[in-house]
């Protein structure tokens, strides 16, 4: 049977982390790390997601400095939002929650964001970065699905990987961390021949499809580590992945479930980014390299 890799419990061990460094360094800085998340709208599961997002920040110190504009915001009023949240010295860490209401176009206002306090490391420039093995603030649910494997000292330099997607959230950044991390990375996506097949050839199988169930059996190697981005609500009731849990846990290695896996790690990689961003605005060490990737 697979080790669970539970990212419920190294969430709760990094917000420890996160709390302590908070704590040592506050009075130095004179003031906690800020965190502002920009709504626009009223879509309710961003709700939701922003009140998960704001409970995370009370919880190891961060102050949430997020605004909350209506539906009918004009570009020109959000981007006013994110210039102020750009120019306010109390806040190191900006997130412009999508989707976006229709209308209002997200790649201008994402571009506005000042790059050193792009939380979600979705900036162009900090993808670029990337990109190039230069630091910079990473995309939270690749770092945190890097953080999981490294928790479990589960070895990346020279494995052969494949990542199912290829989208700018996950997939591609995926492919670049564990490439930069020595592994032998292929994508795979919507038009890729043979998906069982190149599954298989994977040693670390991360599957970011976005498709209920898409990864069976069939598709893993046996001994391979299987981390499950998906998720996705059944109709029934409850939460399920993109990987069939019943059917690969016996076969794989190490799993990660759904919920529980992938998801709290995302939110936590968004309070490191906040808290890395706070000590380099103020030149100080932050003691978190081992969360840098
Ligand atoms: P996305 O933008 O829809 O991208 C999905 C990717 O999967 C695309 O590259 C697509 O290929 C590929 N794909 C779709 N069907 C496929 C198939 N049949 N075979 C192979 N590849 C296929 O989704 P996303 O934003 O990356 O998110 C993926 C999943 O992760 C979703 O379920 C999402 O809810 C979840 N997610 C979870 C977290 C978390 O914190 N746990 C965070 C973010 C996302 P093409 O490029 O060819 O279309």
């Amino acid at each position: 049977m697979a080790l669970i890799l539970d990212g419920r419990q190294l969430a709760a061990e990094l917000e420890a982390r996160l709390r302590a460094t908070i704590a040592e360094r506050q009075g130095t800085i004179g003031r906690p790390p800020g965190l502002a998340v920009l709504r626009v709208g009223d879509d309710p599961a961003s709700g939701v997601y922003v009140a998960n997002k704001e409970k995370a920040c009370g919880r190891v110190g961060i102050t949430s400095l997020g605004e909350h504009l209506g539906a009918d915001a004009g570009p020109a009023a959000v981007l006013a939002a994110v210039q102020r949240l750009n120019a306010d010295p109390a806040c190191d860490g900006i997130l412009l929650q999508l989707p976006l209401p229709a209308g209002l176009e997200e790649g201008p206002l994402l571009a506005a964001i000042d790059p050193e306090k792009d939380a979600d490391g979705l900036h162009t420039l900090n993808l670029g970065r990337l990109l190039k093995g230069e630091p910079g603030p990473r995309s939270c649910t690749p770092a945190g699905v890097m953080a999981l494997l490294a928790r479990h000292q589960l070895p990346l330099a020279g494995r052969r990987a494949v990542v199912v997607g290829r989208s700018i959230l996950v997939g591609k950044p995926m492919a670049l961390m564990l490439q930069a991390a020595d592994a032998t990375v292929t994508v795979a996506h919507s038009r890729s021949a043979d998906l069982a097949g190149l599954c298989r050839q994977a040693e670390v199988l991360v599957v970011a499809a976005g498709r209920p169930g898409i990864v069976a059996a069939e598709h893993v190697r046996p001994g391979a580590v299987v981390v499950d981005v998906g998720i996705h609500r059944r109709p029934e009731g409850g939460l399920c992945g993109d990987v069939r849990a019943a059917e690969v846990e016996p076969l794989a290695a190490a799993l990660t479930p759904v919920p529980g896996g992938v998801g709290p790690m995302t939110v936590t990689m968004l309070l490191v980014n906040t808290v890395l961003a706070w000590c380099r605005r103020h030149g100080l060490a932050h003691g978190l390299d081992d969360l840098v990737v």
